[in-house]
């Protein structure tokens, strides 16, 4: 069965057609400034040259339309007709307390995923909205929805209860939910296959570096805790995100600043993170060149976030008794050697020691830990679009 892939947000969309008889990647691409001048698809059939195309899109249906044309399109496409795609996987982002796993996408779904708009009001409307386009144009193919959510609803109430008034959690659903779950579950039964140990019995950390960043704790498969929270906000020190600060921060800066609520969201969300305290960059590969030069302030982002990283998996491996494996994915933990270096550095009575030979390495599936560590340490690049594609196949494969 071929599943074409959706990832949809408010001006751009993401897509992949998976061949899942043996999980390969068919094609993949990009559609950009959808309802804006310039709209623009970007698609790669695996193995040719990419081919961009500006042509006007209105609105998402327009843009699914002119992906469906992009995959069947006689040279660069890579199915005769429709019929040949079994199935659509949806990523949203957002399912609340509703979905623990990817489910069929029915009209009751649908009504479920609308009461989380709440929840997500960036991500869910465009999410829902994909779906609907897809529905429209591919009335008689299944579809499934992922969520991001979903992987960490098997927390105990102790790690994602706030201590806040309970009545907010009962009337406004506020709680920690944890995002990146697809890339936390999907890189955690990869450790398990590659370690050729039964995610029962492994205790992992797995360590999602990217702009946006999380760690989870995964005991026997279940995710117990995650650094994520009510939003993405919570939780590690990234890109240009804040993470755990002192809420008595953001009045006391509103005040001295004379700042409005959305001001205030906006410097926590798009102003804070290295971007931050660095003043130079978001990027690492900036930060790390800068720090070379002998920027300071560029040196301590990177020390900030690597103690913050640090300060998580000491916590997991309390709440776990122990850890087995620790994890790095997305666009830090696979490449930034310098980076997994320092969050390793000096772990040894934890049972935690990096090979700093077999550290030097970027994207690849590998074993980054001495011999002698007895906690294993490895690097898996992510395959959120792969584990959307499982899931939808074997839910409609059940069918
Ligand atoms: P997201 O999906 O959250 O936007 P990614 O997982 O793609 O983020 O990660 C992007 C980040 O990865 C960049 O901001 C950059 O800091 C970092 N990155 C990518 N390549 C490297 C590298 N070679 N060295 C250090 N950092 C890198």
């Amino acid at each position: 069965m071929k599943v074409l892939v959706i990832n949809c947000g408010s001006s751009s969309l993401k897509y992949q057609v998976l061949d899942m008889t043996n999980e390969v990647l068919m094609c993949k691409g990009l559609v950009e400034r959808i309802g804006m001048d310039g709209s623009v698809i970007t698609h790669e059939k695996i193995g040719e040259e990419k081919v961009k195309n500006e042509t006007p899109m209105n609105d998402h249906k327009d843009a699914i339309s002119i992906v469906l044309n992009a995959i069947q399109d006689p040279e660069t496409g890579v199915v005769k007709d429709m019929s040949e795609i079994g199935a659509v996987g949806h990523r949203v982002v957002h399912a609340g307390e509703k979905f623990a796993s990817s489910v069929l996408i029915t009209d009751e779904v649908i009504k479920a995923l609308e009461e989380c708009v709440d929840l997500a009001p960036l991500h869910n409307p465009p999410n829902l909205l994909g779906i609907a386009a897809c529905q429209e144009l591919m009335p008689n193919t299944p579809m499934v929805g992922v969520f991001d959510t979903a992987f960490h609803q098997t927390m105990p109430p102790e790690s994602y209860i706030y201590a806040i008034p309970y009545e907010y959690y009962e009337k406004h659903g506020i709680r920690r939910y944890g995002f990146h779950g697809t890339s936390h579950k999907y890189v955690a039964e990869r450790a398990s296959d590659i370690l050729n140990v039964n995610l029962d019995d492994l205790k992992i950390i797995t360590c999602h570096l990217g702009n946006g960043a999380s760690v989870s704790a995964i005991k026997r498969g279940k995710c117990i805790d995650t650094s994520m929270g009510f939003t993405p906000l919570e939780g590690l020190v990234m890109g240009t995100r804040s993470g755990d600060i002192d809420p008595a921060i953001v009045t006391f800066i509103r005040e001295k600043e004379h700042l409005d609520q959305g001001v205030a969201n906006d410097i926590l969300n798009k102003k804070s993170g290295v971007l931050g305290i660095s003043g130079v960059s978001s990027d690492f590969r900036d930060l790390e060149k800068a720090a070379e030069d002998g920027n300071e302030r560029a040196l301590l982002a990177l020390k900030v976030f690597a103690h913050k990283v640090r300060f998580y998996i000491g916590a997991y491996i309390a709440e776990m008794n122990g850890v087995d494996a620790i994890v790095f994915t997305a666009g830090v933990g696979e490449n930034d050697i310098g980076m997994r270096d320092i969050i390793c550095n000096d772990l040894g009575n934890l049972g935690i020691k990096l090979d700093l030979v077999k550290n030097r390495v970027r994207g690849k599936e590998t074993i980054i830990s001495r011999d002698d560590s007895k906690v294993k340490i490895l690097l898996v690049p992510t395959n959120e679009e792969l584990m959307i594609a499982r899931d939808t196949y074997n839910i409609v494969n059940q069918l």
